[in-house]
């Protein structure tokens, strides 16, 4: 027993040291960690104290920074109190403006006061003024309306004072007409007109002219109404109708008793054809012709322009109806275009119906014509040609008479060789047959008897009545184609452009005669003195009415 008792003792007792070297060997752990940490705990401090280090360099850098930073501190410092001062002073001279300001403000206060009480009676008397305006203006319309009504009534009263006018000129227009055509009707003008140098043509024709009463009178009227501006426009009939007042008003005119002197009239005749010019003797045929024509054409609305209408057969529907539209075209354009004093009087129609000789298409012309002029070598030949188969008849003693030229007017011709004509159904130029016809006659008709230019032809003998019937002739049956004879000029002499000319005539079949031989008029004995002296060259022949 006691061994194991020791045994157990040890073993205990080797137990309590294990036990207590464990425990050592803890506390050694322990101890190698404390001495581990305060080793890391000592690099801790040395780092720290080099950053202390450094953190105190750097603290006495940023003193210094301080210390000069303050310097100029202080140098701001002193600037600023210098600008502080300056401010103050600035604020005291503010501070008195400021109060001047205040004053001024209240002045203009006390101004604008005034102002408004000003402005106030402004618009008061504007007020008063718009309200006057309106007043006025009603009464300017008023007197507007006052002043149209009276305008008005000044028209009224000015057309009324125009067309009493007019009544009044008229009325003396009338009063005048009436004291020409006293005159034209009673008074046989026994005036001469003075040779103004181989002027016979001239003056025998004139005369004659002279004793157209309607167309006389018409040219007195217009003569002695019109204006001065149109005088100028309307030359040789305005000279012409100087002429008619010197022979049928000679008292009005000059002093003298015998004779007038056509010094104007034949200067501007000279001036509008150079045929007239000069002294030389002429042509009355030619001259008479240019006068009438002159002064219609100086009359007539269209001027100088022949009408011609022609039908070229275009439209054919038959002879009668064609000639009838031809003629009706015509005559509207003459009424309406064509008329004169002297178309009215001088002027008639002559027809013309042409055939085609290849298609037979028949043409209706119609033409005016103021005067008729029969070649009278042709007429005779024409007579002798168309009584060739009678055995009784004389040609070597035949004596023609005014009614062969009529017969010889219309006989049948032809238009062949140079003169044919244009066919428009044949589209060619065609021989043709044609006819002359007096369609209507004129009051007065002037008939020129032209001879030929050798003496044994120049004074053929032709017999003419102191009346003439032409109602055979003429195609229009309305028309009545009587006449009695109112002038003939004469010619003596070797041919038309020489010897002398002069004329008789009378106002009415139941006037007398006179003749006209320039400066000296007389009345003649009998009729028969027109038919003995000279060779009639223009018969003028009036219708009975
Ligand atoms: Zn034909």
């Amino acid at each position: 027993m006691e061994l194991k008792e020791k045994e157990e003792i040890l073993n205990k007792r080797d137990k309590e040291l294990n036990e207590k070297e464990k425990k050592l060997n803890k506390k050694d752990e322990e101890l190698n960690k404390k001495e581990e940490k305060s080793n890391n705990r000592d690099i801790e401090l040395k780092s720290k104290e080099i950053s202390l280090n450094n953190r105190n360099i750097e603290l006495n850098e940023k003193q210094k920074i301080t210390k000069n930073r303050d310097i100029e501190l202080n140098e701001k410092e002193k600037i600023i109190n210098n600008r502080d001062k300056e401010l103050i002073e600035k604020e005291k001279i503010l501070n008195n403006r400021d109060k001047e300001i205040n004053e001024k403000e209240e002045k203009s206060n006390r101004r604008d006061i005034k102002i408004s009480e000003k402005e106030k009676i402004i618009n008061n008397r504007e007020n008063e003024i718009i309200e006057k305006e309106k007043i006025l203006n009603i009464r300017d319309k008023e007197l507007n309306d006052k002043e149209i009504k009276s305008n008005e009534k000044e028209k009224e009263l000015n057309e009324k004072e125009e067309k009493l006018m007019l009544k009044e000129k008229e009325l003396n227009q009338r009063e005048k007409g009436l004291i020409i055509k006293n005159v034209i009707d009673s008074k046989i003008p026994t005036i001469g007109l003075d040779n103004l140098g181989a002027t016979c043509y001239m003056n025998a024709v004139l005369q004659c002219m002279a004793h157209f009463k309607e167309v006389s009178e018409k040219i007195l009227n217009w003569y002695k109404n019109m204006d001065d501006n149109n005088k100028k426009e309307r030359k040789l009939s305005y000279a012409f109708g100087e002429v008619l007042d010197n022979l049928y008003f000679p008292h009005e005119n000059n002093n003298y008793k015998v004779s007038y002197s056509p010094k104007i009239f034949k200067e501007l005749v000279g001036n509008l054809n150079p045929l007239f010019k000069g002294i030389q003797a002429n042509d009355s045929k030619d001259l008479m012709n240019f006068i009438i024509e002159k002064m219609h054409f100086e009359l007539n609305p269209l001027g100088e322009k022949d009408l011609e209408i022609k039908d070229n057969g275009d439209n054919f529907i038959n002879d009668q109806t064609n000639e009838l539209l031809t003629f009706n075209n015509f005559k509207k354009e003459f009424t309406n275009n064509y008329h004169s004093f002297l178309s009215e009087y001088l002027y008639a129609l002559q027809k013309t119906v042409t055939v085609c000789c290849y298609c037979n298409t028949m043409i209706y012309n119609f033409q005016t014509y103021n005067f008729l002029i029969f070649p009278l070598l042709d007429v005779k030949n024409f007579i002798i040609r168309s009584n060739c188969q009678n055995p009784y008849f004389n040609y070597q003693n035949y004596v023609l008479n005014l009614i062969d030229c009529f017969n010889y007017y219309q006989k049948l011709d032809f238009f062949q060789g140079e003169n044919q004509i244009y066919c428009n159904t044949c589209k060619s130029n065609q021989n043709a047959k044609y006819w002359n016809f007096l369609y209507s006659t004129p009051t007065i008709l002037c008939i020129v008897l032209n001879r030929g230019k050798d003496n044994k032809d120049f004074n053929e003998n032709i017999t003419f009545g102191t009346e003439l019937n032409l109602s055979n002739f003429v195609q229009d049956k309305s028309d009545c184609a009587y006449y009695y004879l109112i002038g003939v000029v004469v010619h003596i002499g070797d041919s038309s452009m020489s010897g002398h000319f002069f004329s008789y005539s009378r106002t009415h079949f139941r006037s007398p005669w006179y003749k006209y031989n320039d400066s000296i008029v007389s009345l003649c004995k009998s009729e028969n003195d027109i038919y003995s002296c000279g060779t009639p060259y223009i018969l003028f022949y009036h219708k009975y009415q």
